[in-house]
């Protein structure tokens, strides 16, 4: 299948950056399914740009007839989806905070029902993947035209590489929940850095994601919201020219299995590295109490945690061996402290 592909800016500051973008995008001659624009923005800061409103809808209208591209927009209220349905808007997303509120979502859902819209539910500021989901059953039970999601990344308070955290399992696992739902990621908004959008869109379509949603501006420096994550319309060209879509990657049920095994792998060696820092710790309030490194009544409680009844016989030797391994190893730091 075709991916599904959508670019545009973050925000609609000016009918002359709308139509210099859309412009240079189509340009580059790459089919958009949909051209986006943020036109209300949901802003932490209050004093930040939050878009220019209503008259955005406006230039927006005559650059679907002028392009002959569908533009979708955000909306937060079932206002806003009133004002896009009466200057012909043919695609909506729900965004990251909206999408924390099930009763709102469920407004919007109401103002949309029966009507000719796509609909996009990006997923949730938390990882949740029952809110993502409820709210995407939401849009289901209002029989628009069409629903998708988009994958934008979760809120973490750790400090880490990427605006927000991938998550990739929750994806992964709405996929599971809805096999028909179009799934597409916006590495824009997961990464918040122009530089990784390449590897993690590539990321994502070696998971089976169906398409990509990019923010694109012609002036991206000059962007008045998320300057930093904005292609520009050449780059955006460039961006699709190097990613290995899904029918052109030799055997993709492995590819995506290999990059869940990467994540998982990922997860493993942090959460490893997690415990050495608690057993160094440990290892300090021992030392200090003089206590005996190994505790064996501690130790086999550890291994009880681990070693439940019912499970199969070589997952239990692993677990075993496994065990033995981390013990020994705790007890190397611990003595050499
Ligand atoms: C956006 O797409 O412009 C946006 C605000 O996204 P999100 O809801 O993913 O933060
Ligand atoms: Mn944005």
């Amino acid at each position: 299948m075709k991916p599904i592909l959508i670019a545009g800016p973050c925000a609609a500051e000016s009918e002359q950056q709308l139509m210099s973008t859309a412009q240079q995008l189509m340009q580059q001659g790459v089919a958009l399914d949909f051209f986006r624009a943020g036109v209300w923005k949901p802003r932490s800061n209050p004093n930040s740009f939050s878009g220019v409103g209503e008259i955005a809808l406006q230039w927006l209208s005559q650059l679907q007839e002028q392009y002959k591209v569908p533009v979708c927009v955000e909306v937060m209220s079932p206002d806003q989806v009133l004002l896009c349905e009466q200057y012909g808007i043919f695609g909506i997303w729900i965004g990251a905070r909206t999408s924390v509120n099930p009763n709102l979502v469920q407004q919007i859902a109401d103002a949309v029902k029966d009507k000719p819209f796509t609909v996009m539910v990006k997923n949730p500021m938390v990882p949740d993947l029952k809110l993502w989901a409820g709210n995407v059953q939401r849009f289901l039970n209002a029989n628009v035209k069409q629903v998708m999601a988009i994958h934008r990344g979760f809120s973490d308070a750790a400090e880490q590489l990427y605006r927000n955290s991938p998550c990739w399992e929750i994806p992964i696992d709405l996929k599971v929940l809805f096999p028909d739902l179009p799934i597409l990621c916006d590495p824009s908004h997961l990464c918040g850095q122009r530089q990784w959008i390449a590897k993690v869109a590539q990321q994502a379509l070696v998971y089976g994601f169906d398409g990509l949603m990019v923010e694109c501006h012609c002036a991206p420096e000059q962007a008045k919201s998320d300057a930093d994550q904005q292609l520009t319309p050449k780059q955006w060209k460039e961006l699709i020219e190097q990613l290995a879509f899904r029918e052109n990657l030799p055997n993709p049920e492995l590819y995506q299995q290999r990059a869940l095994l990467e994540h998982v792998d990922l997860q493993l060696s942090e959460l490893l590295s997690k415990r050495m820092k608690i057993v160094d710790q440990i290892a300090e309030i021992k030392h200090k109490n003089k206590l005996a490194v190994v505790q064996p009544h501690q130790w086999q409680q550890v291994k009880e945690r681990y070693l439940k009844p019912g499970q199969d016989d070589k997952y239990q030797y692993f677990i075993e061996q496994f065990l033995e391994l981390l013990h020994q190893s705790s007890i190397d730091r611990q003595k050499s402290e």
